[in-house]
C-alpha cells in the first residue's frame, strides 16, 4: 500500500530564503519515524525500533476496542458471552491483556509491570530480552462510561543497565529505577482522534491516527511546552485535604491581576493523560499533590509519574514531586505513589516555590 510520505516530494529550497526552516517531516508515519529517527543512537537497535513499534501495534488494537466500546454498552455487549465462549471483559482489563500478548509476540520485553497487575509479568528471560515495559493500561477507565478521554501510558528500560546479559527471570528489583533511566516514554489518547505521543531521545512527537488507513501519521512535530500557561489543572475538591501551602499556591493562581483581569482558568478532566496531553500542548500545570487522604500522592510512580515526567522535561517542561525533580526518585515498590506536578518549567518552578516553604 502506498502511504502519504512515499509520494510526498520535499519542498524545494527557495535561494531568496537561506533562513527557512529545514524540511517538515509533518505526515511521515510513526514507523518511519522510528526508523530513522534511531539511527545513530546507541541503543538503537533493531529490537529497540520494533519493541516501540509493538508498542504503536497495540496502540491501534486498544484503540479499535475503545472507539467500539460505547457501541457494545448501547447493543448489550458487556457481561455476555462472545463467540470463543469467554466472558467479554472489562475494557481495561481487555487492553492490559492486549498489550502483553503484543509484548509476548516478540521477544525484546523480558518483563513488564503493569497498573492491573500486582506482580512483575515475566514475558522472556532470554539473555536477548533487553528490554522492560511499565505501563498503565487505560488510564482514565472509569471516565469511559461517561464518553471523556482516556489513554495508556508506556515507558521503556534496559533490562542490563550495567551491560552484563543473563537469564535470570526479572523481577520487581530489576523495575525500581528512577524516570531518568527510561529510554523512552509515550502514551496514547483516545480523544477527539487518537494520537500516540512519543519521546525517544530525540525531542517529543506526536503522532495521530488515521484510521481508514491504519496507521500513525506525524502530526505534532517537536512539541515544546510554554514556559508559562494560562490554566491551572488540579482537583479542587480535594482542598479541605490540602495542605495549607497547596491551597496558598491555588488562592495566588486565581488572584485576578493587578490590571484587574482573571487570575488563571480552572481546567480539570480527572484523566491524568487528557490533563497532561492539554498541558504538554498548552503550557500551565497540572497537578495531584500529597493530601491527608493521599498522604504519599495519589499517582503512580512507575507507570504515571515517571513516563510524564520523562515527556515534559524532554519537550522543555518541568515535573516535580513538590521538593524536587520526579525522574530522580529511586522507586521503593512496584506500584508506589507519588506528589506529582506537571507542566511549563515557570509554573512548576512556582509551585515548588510554594511547597519547600512549608
Ligand atoms: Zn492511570
Amino acid at each position: 500500500m502506498t502511504t502519504p510520505e512515499e509520494t510526498q516530494t520535499l519542498p524545494l529550497m527557495s535561494p531568496q530564503e537561506p533562513s527557512s526552516p529545514p524540511s517538515s517531516r509533518l505526515g511521515v508515519t510513526l514507523e518511519t519515524h522510528i526508523l530513522e529517527g534511531m539511527m545513530g543512537k546507541p541503543y538503537a537497535s533493531g529490537a529497540f525500533t520494533s519493541l516501540l513499534n509493538q508498542l504503536a501495534f497495540a496502540a491501534k488494537q486498544v484503540s479499535s476496542k475503545v472507539r467500539r466500546a460505547g457501541l457494545g454498552n448501547a447493543l448489550g455487549y458487556t457481561g455476555v458471552t462472545n463467540v470463543q465462549g469467554e466472558l467479554v471483559q472489562k475494557l481495561d482489563e481487555e487492553a492490559n491483556s492486549t498489550i502483553l500478548r503484543v509484548l509476548g509476540r516478540r521477544h525484546h520485553c523480558a518483563a513488564a509491570a503493569t497498573e492491573e497487575e500486582e506482580e512483575v509479568r515475566v514475558l522472556s528471560s532470554h539473555p536477548s530480552s533487553k528490554y522492560l515495559v511499565v505501563f498503565d493500561p487505560l488510564d482514565g477507565s472509569s471516565n469511559i462510561d461517561v464518553n471523556i478521554s482516556i489513554g495508556t501510558i508506556f515507558g521503556i528500560l534496559h533490562r542490563f543497565p550495567d551491560g552484563e546479559r543473563h537469564d535470570r527471570p526479572p523481577t520487581e528489583a530489576d523495575f525500581l529505577r528512577p524516570g531518568r533511566d527510561l529510554l523512552a516514554a509515550g502514551y496514547v489518547i483516545y480523544g477527539s482522534s487518537t494520537m500516540l505521543v512519543l519521546a525517544s531521545g530525540e525531542g517529543v512527537h506526536g503522532f495521530t491516527y488515521d484510521p481508514v488507513i491504519g496507521d500513525f501519521f506525524l502530526s505534532h512535530e517537536n512539541i515544546r511546552v510554554p514556559e508559562r500557561g494560562d490554566s491551572y489543572s488540579v482537583n479542587e475538591s480535594n482542598a479541605d485535604l490540602w495542605e495549607p501551602a497547596v491551597r496558598d499556591w491555588v488562592a495566588s493562581l486565581k488572584r485576578p491581576k493587578p490590571d484587574g483581569k482573571r487570575g488563571r482558568t480552572l481546567r480539570w478532566v480527572g484523566t491524568l493523560v487528557a490533563d497532561a496531553h492539554r498541558t504538554l500542548l498548552r503550557g500551565g500545570i497540572f497537578a495531584y499533590p500529597a493530601d491527608s487522604s493521599n498522604p504519599t500522592g495519589r499517582l503512580r510512580l512507575l507507570y504515571e509519574a515517571n513516563p510524564f515526567a520523562f515527556i515534559f522535561e524532554a519537550a522543555g517542561g518541568a515535573a516535580s514531586t513538590g521538593q524536587g525533580r520526579v525522574v530522580d526518585v529511586v522507586p521503593e515498590r512496584l506500584h508506589q505513589r507519588i506528589p506529582l506536578a506537571l507542566g511549563s518549567k515557570l509554573d512548576v518552578a512556582d509551585y515548588e516555590t510554594f511547597l519547600r516553604k512549608a
